[in-house]
């Protein structure tokens, strides 16, 4: 008998591991609470634009690849990449930017700009960086996190040292300028916590971004990439229900039975659950779970986020692709952030023009602008507190790039912590998951598969390998797996 399975969510990490089991003849049905599929990937349209909810950087297309090819084809089949040049601008100041470029010669060039033999040493920090991004690919990233025996090889052995000592340390014995340092550190905050938390292994991100290059799904930006495996997915069988809100998981005798949604019984063999690890937990009668509260409590989490949508009625001329704006103290917004809870008195931020690269995200003659504020989970969240630093930031993005957006726009809505709570049952309204600390590494994450309910599994940004859109892919293909070889298809 074809074995059934049941699928809480439709993330990436949910859509990637329908398609590995449905390509393995089992029979996959996805159940989305919201009306459209994608989490925290969605994308919704007004006013002639279209917005992309959340993700926005494509980094590691190496990873993209892999998964197409899995199924005998390839991203290029589905949606074509551009490399953005340039990948990114920082911002430090009034008219005081470093622009980073599509590889790694002309980045070295800006680097010894600014610091002299900065470019022999992001070279040799670049280097150690792509072996370290090897072994992570080879050893590590693919693994379900069962047991510290997944780490142990050759490669892990011989760069235990990156385990040890963490990113910050590692970017200060190459570079001292403190802007250069900034632009090093950057591509861990994906991760969810400090510099000084993360270790050095994690300059693998500095390997996909520099490295690897920052690219663009061209017609449709970031949802392009969830409707072709969407495509995919269906075309291997998949089922997608939206509408479907899971209100409980089903067991009996300590074995999957189904689930419930909106009052209706789905019976399955198996059931995964792509939604958050937490909030799943919390649809299970008895006291079946695999972490209590006091766990999730002591849990450093990836930030919250205050997310901007907003239409302009003109063009920009001043601004790239992809902004940060690190004009202020990035280590006083961090500890508002992790030591200290609270609203940044002065954060910073990211500002996203989607439209600058695909033109059909935005009406004619207008532009697609996206704000990030990252904020500490659970704070307090409503309007007046989203209006007070919506000023705040247009302000910054003013006086320090010279562009007039402020009498220019013809749409707007704002998104934070209570949506992240009442859209995606998020934990405490994070945006990015756990954050992926040493000890919220690997076999520390929370486990894909349920210690007391057989047929039970998670996957996502919660469990192995971590928060990202790549890692997401690789969630569902590890858990995938996991399924296959408990409940072989015969
Ligand atoms: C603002 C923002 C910016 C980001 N930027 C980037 C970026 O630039 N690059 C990058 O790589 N990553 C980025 N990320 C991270 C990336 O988007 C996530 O790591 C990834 O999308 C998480 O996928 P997931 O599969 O874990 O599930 P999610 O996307 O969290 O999906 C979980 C799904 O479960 C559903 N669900 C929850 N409860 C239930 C229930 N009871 N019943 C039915 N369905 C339920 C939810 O509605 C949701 O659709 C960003 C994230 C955010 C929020």
């Amino acid at each position: 008998m074809t074995k059934k399975i049941i699928i809480i969510g439709s993330g990436f990490s949910s859509i990637s591991a329908a398609t590995y089991l449905a390509n393995n003849g089992y029979d996959v049905t996805i159940l989305e609470k919201n009306s459209s599929f994608g989490g925290r990937a969605r994308n919704f349209k007004a006013e002639g634009f279209t917005f992309d909810m959340g993700p926005s950087w494509y980094w590691m297309p190496d990873v993209f690849e892999k998964y197409f090819n899995d199924f005998d084809k390839s991203v290029s089949d589905y949606y074509n990449l551009k490399k953005l040049d340039p990948a990114y601008r920082v911002y430090f100041g009034k008219n005081d930017f470093i622009e980073i470029e599509d590889n790694l010669e002309k980045i070295s060039k800006t680097f010894e700009e600014v610091e002299k033999g900065a470019s022999k040493n992001l070279i040799k920090f670049m280097t150690e960086a792509k072996n370290n991004y090897s072994v992570a690919m080879e050893k590590v990233v693919y693994k379900p996190g069962k047991s510290i025996l997944e780490l142990v090889t050759i490669g892990t052995i011989k760069r235990l040292r990156y385990f040890t000592t963490n990113i910050k340390s590692e970017v200060s014995r190459y570079f001292k300028n403190n802007k250069l340092r900034q632009i090093m550190e950057f591509p861990v905050l994906f991760l969810g916590a400090k510099p000084e938390n993360t270790p050095a292994f994690y300059n693998i991100m500095n390997h996909a971004d520099l490295g690897l290059g920052t690219w663009f799904p061209e017609k449709g930006g970031m949802h392009k990439v969830v409707e072709s495996m969407i495509k995919l997915a269906k075309e291997k069988g998949v089922k997608f229900k939206s509408n479907q809100n899971v209100d409980e998981i089903i067991v009996s005798n300590r074995r999957i039975k189904g689930v419930i949604s909106n009052g209706v019984e789905f019976h399955s063999d198996i059931v995964i659950s792509g939604a958050d690890y937490h909030h799943t937990e919390t649809l299970i009668r008895n006291n079946l779970k695999n972490y209590n509260e006091s766990f999730w409590g002591k849990k450093v989490f990836a930030p919250s986020s205050l997310l901007f949508y907003i239409g302009l009625d003109r063009k920009i001329n001043n601004l790239t692709h992809h902004n940060l704006f690190f004009d202020v103290d990035f280590n006083k917004h961090a500890s508002e952030i992790y030591d200290d809870p609270k609203w940044p008195e002065s954060p910073l931020f990211y500002l996203n023009f989607p439209s600058l690269s695909d033109k059909s995200m935005a009406p004619d003659g207008c532009e697609n602008c996206f704000i990030l504020i990252p904020i500490a989970p659970d704070l307090e969240d409503n309007e007046e507190i989203r209006g007070k630093y919506l000023n705040l930031v247009l302000k910054r993005i003013e006086d320090i790039s010279g562009e007039k957006i402020v009498n220019n726009i013809i749409y707007q809505k704002s998104f934070c912590v209570k949506d992240f709570i009442s859209d995606y049952n998020s934990y405490k309204g994070n945006a990015y998951g756990l954050a992926n600390t040493l000890f919220q590494t690997s076999i520390f994450k929370p486990k894909m598969k349920s210690k007391r309910i057989k047929g039970l599994y998670f996957t996502g940004q919660l469990t192995v390998p971590g928060p990202g859109v790549p890692p997401s892919l690789i969630s569902g293909k590890i858990v995938s797996s996991e399924v296959i070889k408990d409940y072989p298809n015969q």
